[in-house]
């Protein structure tokens, strides 16, 4: 299947719902996003910086880029230049250095803090207690150059329906409590709810996602080496 084949498939799988598709090029030629991109393809997600950075160099400029990986503070300067979007913000000291950056460059980037809503221990996440900790936090309120635009979050790696639903409900009923706060600072302006990859978007789009993130139902496998 070519990756125009499968964009057009899983865009008639999602067409009920009002979601952005973002395209996950990460460890994928520029010839496969370029692809994508004739295909319509606008959003592409990566997770690592360097790669983002150098398809951005070599790719059409109105490509909009979602960092979904984890982020380490020292590399935030390489993107916030042209970053569209960073959902993988996962601490206040993280937050800072965006914002930081984002000064410099005159610009506001939209990012989505990521919540820890897996069993597994290994995937990066606030609890909900740093999460209300950094909106009601002084850092945000002072803040010019970030703009909070939603939650992101990722599912137990299972074949259980039952507990990766049960993680996308936790995830979106924590999403409309953040909503209905009212102590919110005006740098918070929730609307997007990033949930749902390649094995589980169909459950994140019935639990409520706003965008859903997929690589591999689009690309095909990744190598890793
Ligand atoms: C790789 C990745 C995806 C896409 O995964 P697929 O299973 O290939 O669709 C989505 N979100 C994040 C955070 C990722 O790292």
């Amino acid at each position: 299947m070519s990756v125009a084949k499968n964009l057009e498939s899983l865009k008639t799988s999602i067409s009920a719902y009002p979601c952005l598709l973002v395209a996950v090029s990460k460890t994928k030629p520029v010839e496969a996003v370029q692809e994508a991109y004739e295909a319509g393809a606008r959003d592409f997600g990566e997770n690592k910086v360097q790669e983002m950075a150098d398809k951005y160099e070599q790719l059409p400029k109105d490509i909009k880029w979602h960092m979904i990986g984890h982020l380490q503070r020292n590399k935030v300067k390489y993107i916030v230049p042209f970053v569209y979007m960073i959902h993988s913000v996962d601490s206040a000291r993280l937050l800072k250095e965006i914002e930081k950056q984002a000064k410099k460059e005159d610009r506001v980037v939209n990012c989505l803090l990521q919540v820890h809503i897996a069993e597994e221990e290994s995937k990066f996440g606030l609890s909900e207690e740093e999460l209300f900790e950094i909106l009601h936090g002084e850092m945000l309120a002072k803040a010019t150059h970030v703009c909070i635009k939603g939650l992101m979050g990722m599912a137990t790696f299972t074949d259980d329906e039952v507990q990766v639903r049960k993680e996308f409900k936790a995830l979106k009923q924590l999403f409309e409590k953040v909503k209905a706060d009212t102590q919110l600072p005006s740098q918070v302006d929730l609307q997007e709810l990033s949930m749902g990859m390649s094995g589980d978007y169909q459950i994140a789009l019935e639990e409520g996602s706003s965008m859903i993130r997929i690589g591999t139902s689009i690309f095909g496998e990744r190598n890793y080496h």
